[in-house]
């Protein structure tokens, strides 16, 4: 299907094709990047010209959400001289204390947020705001350019992007990558959707060597000439449906990653739905192939209990998957993304090998929060959709019993998806929150199972049932908003009861 790792012509260029990126060097080890190169795309439009950047200075520039992203924005307007209006349909302490912090003279329109859109010569959106808000929508219908905030800031950074977007494994990605890339150069940026804002990175006065940026659907939906030199789509599954139409509506905003680039497209060969339609969206992109299934093919895969890259005839291990700090299949397809990205950027295999083994688990991911009277306690709260709890509940063996707690606010995907999985590694299920009876009708025949308030109340029922040699998992396929402000809210309560005597 595609051309992977194929080697340049002499004199193609670098490898990473942004402002300032590294050019690789084979005194540091990047003839491996130098080997994953595929061929030379042919120009069209979407690369070589896309939207130009906007100007700020003395433009009326409106931020429409009040959240990291939306200040950072603002403040990075007002620094290029633009007059702006921070608006929110919030009115509470929140949004003042928020809006607190921002240079003197900005302007709120908060509550009532229409004219501001209106009257504005650009709207920067934060991606908390639905693109389909009707005032946005009155507002772009009237001409008012809309960017988002990573688009904004991409437009005032000049380093080389990593952008790492898909259902699930972006943050471990992300985090992964600049944690490698950190062992070789001083200045790498990891954020975005995770962290700090863009905007952040733009704002500071470092000179970045990269920029590894987590980008969320929402996020992509608003870029206009955003352009990673390398660009990660893990994995597409169903998800956010509460504010798509449709999935191939989500799955189109995840593409965008691609739109605009003509340095190399990361694809996981084992994912269907990706490799399905990338065809269609890579336009300029190289594609290059990582959890690659076949030994014939060149990419990254896992090979003899080892990382390795191939391509041609040469096959370089990079890091036994015993060194990994990380548990699960789906980390180990992480680990083989993050190995891919950083041989790309033309970082030394013996360093992405060092930083492999060296990552360790973010917190409430599969995170081991408790381990008493034989009874293990894991916080994946960060499963907020039915394909990272298939995944979690694939990284137990049939004969380790799991005792899950399942629930929370239910964001419209496929939860029969989860179904076999519970029947086959589950001994116990435990709902919680506003989609316990959605679960309990999808779960029909399992035969324990027990319906609860809260997440406070599912523990108990999970103490009350564990017994040495079981795992208590919380991976709720749902989001946590019904109870808690956010994921991290939740996992943290989880954890606190975990370990509460
Ligand atoms: P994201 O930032 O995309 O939400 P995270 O790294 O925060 O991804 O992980 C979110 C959830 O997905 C966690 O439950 C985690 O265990 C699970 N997960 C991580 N990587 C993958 C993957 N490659 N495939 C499926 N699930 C994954």
């Amino acid at each position: 299907m595609f051309g992977f790792f194929r080697k340049r012509k002499q004199g193609d260029g670098a490898p990473v094709p942004h402002a300032g990126a590294p050019t690789g060097n084979a005194t540091d080890g990047s003839q491996s990047a130098r080997a994953m190169e595929g061929p030379t795309p042919s120009p069209s439009p979407a690369s070589s010209a896309p939207a130009a950047p906007v100007v700020l200075s003395g433009r009326r520039v409106t931020v429409f959400g009040m959240g990291a992203s939306g200040q950072a924005a603002a403040r990075l307007a007002a620094r290029e001289g633009a007059l702006v209006t921070v608006a929110d349909e919030r009115t509470g302490d929140a949004v003042l204390a928020a809006a607190s912090g921002l240079p003197e003279g900005t302007t709120h329109a908060f509550g009532a947020v229409g004219k501001a859109l209106t009257e504005a010569d650009l709207v920067v959106l934060s991606p908390g705001v639905p693109r389909a808000h009707p005032e946005l929508q009155a507002a772009e219908s009237a001409g008012v350019p809309v960017i988002g905030e990573v688009e904004l800031a991409f437009q005032h950074l000049s380093a080389p992007v990593i952008g790492i977007t898909g259902t699930n494994g972006k943050s471990t990605v992300t985090s992964m990558i600049g944690h490698i890339l950190s062992g070789w150069k001083e200045h790498v940026f990891t954020g975005g959707n995770l962290g700090a804002p863009l905007c952040e990175a733009a704002l500071s006065t470092t000179a970045w060597d990269f920029l590894v940026v987590e980008l969320s659907s929402f996020q992509l939906e608003s870029i206009t000439t955003f352009r990673p030199a390398i660009g990660v789509l893990l994995n597409l599954a169903p998800d956010h449906l509460d504010r798509y139409p449709s999935v191939s509506a989500y799955y189109r905003a995840k593409f965008r990653l691609f739109e605009n680039m003509s340095g190399y497209a990361l694809l996981n060969h084992a994912d269907e739905n990706t490799l399905a339609i990338a065809d269609h969206y890579l336009k300029n992109a190289r594609p290059v192939l990582f959890n690659v299934q076949d030994p014939a093919m060149d990419g990254v895969r896992v090979a003899d209990g080892r990382i390795t890259v191939k391509s041609g005839d040469q096959i370089t291990p990079l890091c036994p998957v015993s060194d990994l700090k990380l548990v699960g299949a789906h980390n180990l397809e992480n680990a083989q993304a993050a190995a891919a990205a950083c041989l790309l950027a033309g970082c030394p295999p013996r360093l992405i090998a060092a930083g492999l083994s060296s990552f360790t688990a973010l917190p409430h991911r599969m995170e081991v929060v408790a381990q008493r009277d034989g009874v293990t306690w894991i916080n994946d709260s960060k499963a907020t959709n039915p394909a990272s709890v298939v995944k979690a509940l694939e990284g137990f063996s049939e004969d380790q019993p799991v005792i899950l707690l399942l629930g929370g606010r239910d964001k419209g995907g496929d939860l029969f998806t989860v179904r076999e999985h519970v029947f086959l590694h589950a001994r116990k299920v435990i709902l919680f929150g506003e989609a316990a009876e959605k679960f309990r009708i999808v779960l029909q025949g399992f035969a324990d199972l027990e319906v609860v308030d809260t997440l406070s109340d599912a523990v108990d029922a999970a103490r009350a049932a564990a017994t040495a040699g079981d795992t208590v998992l919380l991976s709720p396929a749902c989001a946590s908003f019904d109870q808690f402000t956010n994921y991290m809210a939740r996992g943290d309560e989880f954890r606190q009861l975990a370990v509460a005597p």
